[in-house]
Order: structure tokens, then sequence, then C-alpha cells
């Protein structure tokens, strides 16, 4: 009998709770927000979607390292000497061509760590919330506004560039290395030509002492001659007296 009094206390207690809330509530206005006709004022530095302005991006891949689920990816192409690409808004000077920008979006944490490294600020969160998708594969964003011909005839570009200037270093490293042959093969001409001369002044010094030897055998010889000269005149002297 007892619990029969206490739960029909606790009945009405609960029914008169929520009924004065809901009394109360019906006096007072209402705070919630008749979306999409009605918008709250979004925060300030609120994330909630990343954006990219393409032209002031100078390819130089520091947001896709910041990145720590690797949902950016960027594809860039050296540019060749003849083309000028100009400057991004922050006065740097573009040397690449950015042919790939994707950000995945599905992945994305939105931590911001992409945002912060960014030298020239074109990586950043904008406050668009409305992008839903039934398909996850449409939440990969790409933000390079280079066409298929223009990729291909700015690779076509740079190959040829590069193959021109392989081309020349090749002959410039052959051009010296036969500067570096000649001059080897004249200081050994050199060296040579003292050689021989050398040994023309041996030759010269050997004949000089031929010529001598043979004088001294023609003057020996003369004496020789003298004196038998001399002992036939005085053995006949003698015979004659
Ligand atoms: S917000 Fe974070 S997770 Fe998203 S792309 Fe940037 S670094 Fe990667
Ligand atoms: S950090 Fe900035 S400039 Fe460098 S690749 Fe990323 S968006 Fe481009």
């Amino acid at each position: 009998m007892l619990s029969f009094f206490q739960e029909t206390y606790h009945t009405f207690k609960t029914i008169f709770t929520g009924m004065g809330v809901t009394w109360r509530h019906l006096f007072r206005p209402a705070v919630t927000v008749q979306y999409p006709e009605e918008r709250d004022v979004l925060p300030e530095r609120v994330r909630m979607k990343l954006d990219v302005n393409i032209d002031d991006c100078i390819g130089c891949r520091l947001c896709e390292r910041a990145c720590p689920v690797d949902c950016i990816e960027i594809g860039t192409i050296k540019s060749t000497d003849d083309d000028d690409l100009g400057e991004t808004s922050t006065g740097h000077k573009k040397k690449l061509w950015v042919n790939q920008f994707d950000i995945d979006l599905a992945k994305c944490c939105y931590c911001e760590l992409c945002v912060h490294p960014c030298p020239t600020d074109c990586i950043f969160m904008v406050p668009d919330y409305e992008y839903s998708v039934y398909d996850r594969d449409n939440l990969l964003f790409s933000f390079s506004d280079m066409t298929p011909e223009q990729i291909e005839e700015a690779q076509a570009k740079l190959e040829k560039e590069e193959e021109e200037k392989r081309r020349k270093k090749e002959e410039a490293r052959l051009a010296k290395k036969k500067k570096a042959e000649e001059k080897k093969e004249g200081g050994s001409e050199d060296d040579g030509g003292s050689k021989a001369s050398a040994g023309a002044g041996k030759s010269d010094a050997s004949t000089n002492a031929d010529a001598d030897a043979a004088k001294e055998a023609r003057r020996a010889e003369r004496e020789a001659r003298r004196a038998a000269r001399k002992a036939e005149r005085e053995a006949k002297k003698k015979s004659d007296s």
C-alpha cells in the first residue's frame, strides 16, 4: 500500500517536472537555427575545408611533408630557362610548374599542420562545410589548373633542355680532356728534344775525339817515314865512305 502511494507520487512529480521545463521554454526566445535558411556566424579560425590559391603556389611541397596522414599529393615540373612563371603575390619567384595538387579530404583530420609552413600563405582553411558527398572518392579535391596538354608540353620542353645541357656538358668534358692530352704530348716532345740535343752533343764530342786521333795517327806515320828515310840515308852514306 505504501509503495502504491510512493509510485503515484513519483509519476506525478516527473510529469510536472517535465511539463515545467516545457512551459518555461514556451515563453523564451528559440535558440535553434533554421538551417539552411538561417546560418550561425562561425568562429574566425574555424577548420572546415582546405583551399589552395594555386597561382601563389611555388611547389615547395612543405605542406605535403607536414601532413601527418599523407593526404596531400603534389607534382611539379621544372621550368626551362626561357619560361617565366612570374612571382607570387608575396614576391616569391616561381620556378616550378605545379601539375598536380590533390588533397584527399576523406583522410584529412583538419589539424592545419599543412597551413603554417607554407611560405606564400596559399593553403588555408575556409569556412565551407557544405561538401557532403555519397561517395568518399568524391572528397578528392584537385587544385592544379594545368591541362594534360600543358603538362605534356612542359615535360617535353624540360626533357629537350636537359638533353641539350647534357650534350654541352659532355662536349665540354671531351674538349677539356683533349686539351689536357695535347698539353701532355707537348711536354713529352720537349723532353724528347732536350734528350736528342744532349745525344747530339755527345756524338759531336765523339766525332771531335775521332778526328784528333786520326790526326795523331797521321802525324806518327809521317814521323815514322821520316825516321826510316833518315836511317836509309845514313846507311847509304856509310856504304859510300
Ligand atoms: S589539415 Fe592536417 S591532415 Fe589535413 S591536409 Fe592539412 S596537414 Fe594533412
Ligand atoms: S607549402 Fe604552400 S607553396 Fe609550398 S607546395 Fe604547399 S601550398 Fe604550395
